[in-house]
């Protein structure tokens, strides 16, 4: 793995995770490729950007969620003195998307992209992901959206180098889409995994658009990632100051274990107060608690607000005072799940809920197949 003479200026550099020294020159004649880690900070959320850098070229993995956070990756685009060629959408979750608006105004020639199905949502959902960002954010918030164009290759190239799309991956999932597609990005030449949202490190992991069925899936997908042993693994989200801790040993257990933890309170827990408050008592010390708190309220069918200070702490606004309270906010719900999602998808998951508003897996078959071991799938 090859790193420019700027990593030694930056903790940001994943040189600084692996000890590895910096090379004098970047590489130039047989095309290799270095990786960096932007992480958004101050912000609770802690987006990772990945960027894939060439002799000439480079792209960005996730485009950030906020336009302070989008301005502050672009500065660091232009300082790498590359061409940006593209910038790579995941999955469609605003935290990964709306950035791209102000990447797409600085620089102009660079392609948005992302895998067909991942686009197809980010249309669906874009319109609504803006209205809920200019309410929370104000003017921070990165509208209006730009679309991701549909880039269906199994490669993608920087400066020749091919680095590989996996499509159809297990992660965190948006309202109503437990097994909603990610695509992860894998660099043959450094043994580098950038999975996005499929693996968190020290954070809470978004679970409440999953369903049981997804969170095994997804569980059995990281024990294949763990045997796979790679030399990177770039998690979604993380703070900062986990850039030390970061391994792909810790950061796929990590999240392996965390799913593991949450289906064990959420089945003892019989409010979204419940199982927030036992979760906090289990990881104490780690970020992302707004994945947390609005994880809990999606998996309780609850509409209610997230208080967050200026220092990023998070607190749930009052819950729903009486049954029928609860019933109107359950509708309310429903609603949402609907518009959030393209309408094949809608009208196939409103079959499939039951009397008492309890979604149904909608996974398919093939997808089970995928990644679970055969007598689980059977
Ligand atoms: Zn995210």
């Amino acid at each position: 793995m090859r790193f420019n003479t700027a990593c030694r200026a930056s903790a940001l550099f994943l040189s600084a995770v692996l000890s590895a020294s910096c090379a004098t020159q970047p590489a130039s004649q047989n095309a290799q490729l270095e990786l960096e880690l932007f992480v958004s900070e101050p912000d609770e959320i802690n987006v990772v950007s990945a960027l894939i850098i060439g002799p000439t070229e480079m792209m960005v993995v996730s485009a950030q969620g906020t336009k302070s956070a989008a301005n502050r990756l672009a500065d660091r685009i232009e300082e790498t003195d590359r061409t940006l060629r593209y910038i790579f959408l995941t999955h469609p979750h605003f935290d990964h998307h709306q950035g791209a608006s102000v990447l797409k105004a600085r620089f102009p020639m660079a392609r948005f992209v992302a895998s067909p199905d991942v686009a197809r949502l980010q249309r669906v959902r874009a319109p609504m992901d803006d209205e809920q960002s200019r309410a929370r954010l104000g003017a921070n918030a990165a509208v209006p959206y730009v679309l991701a164009e549909d880039y269906p290759a199994d490669t993608i190239e920087i400066d020749g180098v091919p680095i590989e799309l996996w499509r159809g991956i297990i992660g965190d999932a948006g309202l109503g889409y437990p097994d909603e597609p990610h695509t992860a990005l894998y660099i043959p030449s450094l043994n580098a995994l950038l999975p996005s949202d499929a693996v968190y490190h020290d954070a809470h992991v978004f679970l409440g658009g999953s369903s049981r069925e997804s969170r095994m899936i997804w569980s059995a997908q990281l024990e294949g990632w763990l045997a796979r042993e790679f030399e990177i693994v770039v998690p979604g989200h993380m703070a900062k100051t986990s850039l030390e801790t970061l391994s792909p040993e810790v950061a796929l257990s990590h999240t392996r274990n965390y799913i593991a933890t949450y289906e064990a309170v959420l089945a003892e827990s019989e409010t979204s107060d419940q199982l927030i408050a036992a979760m906090i008592e289990k990881y104490p010390d780690i970020r992302h608690r707004q994945g947390l708190y609005l994880g809990a309220f999606f998996d309780f069918f609850e509409f209610r607000s997230m208080l967050i200070d200026k220092a990023g702490n998070v607190a749930a606004g009052p819950g729903p005072a009486s049954p029928q309270e609860a019933e109107a906010q359950r509708r309310q719900f429903e609603a949402v799940r609907r518009a959030y999602n393209p309408p094949d998808r809608s009208d196939r998951e409103s079959q499939a809920v039951d009397c008492c508003g309890t979604p149904r897996s909608s996974l398919s078959y093939a997808a089970m197949q995928r990644f679970l071991p055969a007598s689980l799938a059977a």
